[in-house]
């Protein structure tokens, strides 16, 4: 029995046909933009999005783009991901990748670079609207001047008798990195925000509706499956869980439960499946994140994840048992450990992340001890996909 008519229609990339509850904030992009679109180069419009993760702020500048496309023969749309660019020179350099520009891989400043792109810019009498998408990564990582000399380009346009190349479209999960620019930039920015809220039970229902419609067999599922799921990832006024009301978690269960049903040969999704997908699904790490981490500091997450599956009676391990466990992983994988005081970064590193959590001790005959605890997210599951990422990076 076949589950699938379009798998990649569950993939977090695709783009679907429709976006159910996201069509005002479309309206509001294409509003923003309009100017810009009818007559290219006369203004240089700049708009925030901001929602929780999952709200579908990508998607939504994503379909935006498709739409720059169709109804632009001119202007250009082009993504860049602020998670994988952290500095103003790798978005520059990516930016101009997308629009053909070839810029060299090294060996100039960040500003010869921005003079080099606006000169072949000009040459090729191009316009683009620039998305940069998780945009307070490029802030925390390299200061608020980076993105302020972005957003201030206008005044780069006029001193060069240029017209303005760029619209721009700035992504975040909140307002934080606008406050953290300098006046100039903030002025320069403005105030067009659209809000992105997280998604209700109903909403999600719909979101999981439509992508089963493109991704399943019509035998393959009931409604009732989806109203499952948009129960666990709605929001719900009754819990303060700010996981919920996350699309990408309620559409990653989906894909699960359907795998699931296909590999046991089932004809339908089950509520098993479902229980069983719920159970396996990573709720705040998202494996891209998971994956842009160093190398060790995987393996020592690994590790913590292996003490703390090893002691299942108790939520917290010490930091030792996870070092510990850490030194035997490395000699597994012929790997050279790193120090104690690296371990303690990368454990600092983990907990902003958010992908631990620490407290300190001072129960014990041996003073105070770093406990570590992974409270949110399935240790099965965890575990399964680090294994994935690590062993396929040590080839
Ligand atoms: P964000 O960028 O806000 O973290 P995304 O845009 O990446 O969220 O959305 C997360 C996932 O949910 C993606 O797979 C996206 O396609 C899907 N999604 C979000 N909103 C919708 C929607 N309104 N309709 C259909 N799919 C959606
Ligand atoms: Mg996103």
């Amino acid at each position: 029995p076949r589950i699938f008519r379009n798998e990649a229609a569950l993939t977090p990339e695709y783009i679907p046909g429709k976006l159910p509850h996201r069509e005002e904030q479309l309206k509001q992009l294409e509003t923003y933009f309009s100017g810009f679109l009818e007559e290219p180069g006369s203004m240089y419009p700049k708009v925030v999005l901001i929602g929780r993760p999952g709200s579908g702020k990508t998607v939504t500048s994503r379909k935006f783009g498709n739409y720059v496309i169709k109804s632009s023969n001119r202007v250009r749309y082009v993504h860049v991901s602020c998670f994988l660019n952290r500095t103003l020179s790798s978005v520059l350099k990516d930016v101009g990748v997308q629009l053909n520009i070839a810029i060299p891989k090294r060996g100039f400043s960040t500003e010869e670079l921005l003079k080099m792109l606006l000169d072949m810019i000009k040459e090729k009498d191009a316009y683009a609207i620039v998305a940069l998408d998780d945009v307070f990564h490029l802030v925390n990582n390299s200061g608020p001047h980076a993105l302020g000399t972005l957003i201030r380009l206008g005044e780069e346009y006029v001193s060069r008798g240029d017209r303005y190349r760029f619209g721009l479209i700035l992504i975040s999960q909140d307002l934080t990195f606008r406050d953290q620019l300098d006046r100039s930039s903030q002025s320069a920015l403005g105030n067009a925000v659209i809000k992105f809220e997280p998604y209700t039970k109903d909403q999600i229902f719909e979101i999981l509706l439509t992508r089963a419609q493109e991704a399943l067999l019509d035998g393959a599922y009931d409604e009732e499956i989806l109203e499952m799921i948009a129960d666990v990832a709605g929001i719900d006024e009754n819990s303060m869980d700010d996981h919920r009301g996350d699309a990408r978690y309620a559409i990653d269960i989906l894909w699960r439960a359907s795998k699931l049903a296909e590999m046991k040969g089932s004809e339908r999704i089950l509520p098993e499946h479902v229980r069983e997908a719920i159970k396996n699904t990573l709720r705040g790490i998202r494996s891209d994140e998971l994956r842009m981490l160093p190398l060790h500091e995987k393996i020592f997450l690994l590790a913590i994840v292996k003490s703390l599956t090893k002691n299942p009676n108790s939520p917290y391990i010490p930091f030792g048992l996870a070092e510990d466990e850490y030194q035997v992983l490395c000699e597994q994988y012929g790997e050279e450990p790193r120090k104690h005081t690296q371990l303690w970064e990368y454990l600092k590193d983990l907990n902003t992340k958010g992908f631990v959590e620490t407290r300190t001790s001072s129960k014990g005959m041996r003073g105070r001890t770093t406990l570590i605890s992974i409270p949110s997210e399935p240790l099965v599951t965890l575990e399964e996909e680090l294994r994935k990422i690590i062993e396929g990076e040590l080839g």
